[in-house]
């Protein structure tokens, strides 16, 4: 009986502690100051070696994902491979479960998990700069899907800073039954500060400055000054184009979260808490009150996707 030899990587997907957005940039996209938190709601992505690029996705997160070459988890195999001259045969699955479209960079998650696990399916030793180039070329949240921690992000949110992290913060995160999509939620913010007469271009708009506050919080891991430095300017936007997000936001709140705030451009809702404790209770009552489909127990920060081997007996 033959061996097969397949790499299993955890993929962690982010929220954003804060998200300040700029004007947008000639190139189209926004000046950004982002800080990333990697928690622990992951996707587990498997590869295995195949004669063609083949993608599967499962899991309770499957809806709405391609199984095919526009999956941004084929298109990180691919650019690996022509990097390095190589075939892409490579059977990729995705078990799914951050939320898709939930602001939480599930698509970039993938592919962070994608480079890394194909670098050790085909054994090349790529050290982390060059699998950070080739993360940067695949999306702007994909460089601090592979660096995991904690992180301020400029630029387009690609531009990394290491932020130290003082304590375990503990997270409860409110699925919507429906996605943001992020291009539209940045069009609408553009398009309201158009109609309100203010500068919406990067030249009109001062780029935004990293949070202070927030970065002292979590060095010192105070999560109750955490929780009052949380901003996100895409929230009042997301709101505005879904007001149920408001019903979930107060009911988190009211049931005894230190915070709730919006995934990056939405439509998931991330909740601080106190401990694992609170975060049960939280997350019960967000179920049992119907403003949310599903709430899924966190932690953060987690490190970035790591390479796991598995070796089982049988076909390929
Ligand atoms: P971000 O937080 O980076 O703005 P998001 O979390 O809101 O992104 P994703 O779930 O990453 O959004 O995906 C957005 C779209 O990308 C999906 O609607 C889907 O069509 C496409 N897509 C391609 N590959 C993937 C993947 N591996 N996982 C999820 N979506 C993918």
């Amino acid at each position: 009986m033959s061996h097969v030899r397949s790499i299993a990587v955890r993929a962690p997907a982010k929220v954003n502690l804060q998200l300040g957005v700029g004007g947008r940039r000639d190139d189209g996209y926004h000046e950004l100051a982002s800080i990333f938190l990697a928690v622990s709601l992951c996707d587990r992505i498997t590869l295995t070696a195949a004669d063609e690029l083949r993608v599967t996705v499962g899991g309770p997160g499957a809806v709405g994902v391609p199984a095919d070459g526009s999956n941004i988890a084929a298109r990180a195999v691919e650019l690996l491979a022509k990097k390095c001259g190589l075939h892409p045969g490579v059977r990729v699955h995705i078990d799914k479960h951050i939320p898709v479209q939930g602001g939480m960079a599930g698509g970039s998650a993938d592919a962070a998990g994608a480079l890394v696990g194909c670098d050790a399916l085909w054994k090349l030793g790529l050290g982390r700069p060059e699998l950070m180039a080739l993360a940067a070329e695949l999306g702007s949240d994909v460089p601090f899907s592979l660096q995991g921690g904690a992180a301020f992000g400029s630029g387009r949110g690609e531009r990394l800073t290491v932020l130290p992290v003082g304590a375990t913060t503990h997270w409860v995160f409110a699925t919507a039954g429906f996605g943001l999509s992020t291009p539209a939620v940045f069009a609408e913010q553009e398009r309201r500060r158009r109609s309100a007469g203010r500068p919406w271009t990067a030249r009109g708009i001062p780029s935004p400055r990293m949070s202070r506050k927030l970065v002292d919080a979590l060095a010192a891991g105070d999560t109750g000054a955490l929780a009052d430095a949380l901003h996100n300017d895409l929230e009042p936007v997301a709101t505005s184009m879904r007001p149920d997000l408001t019903a979930t936001l107060r009911t988190g709140t009211d049931a005894g979260a230190l915070a709730g705030i919006l995934c990056g451009s939405g439509a998931t809702v991330g909740f601080l808490v106190s401990d694992g404790h609170r975060a049960r209770t939280v997350a019960e009552e967000l179920l049992s009150s119907g403003t949310c489909a599903s709430a899924h127990i966190a932690c953060g920060p987690v490190p970035g996707p790591e390479p796991e081997e598995i070796i089982t007996t049988g076909e390929n």
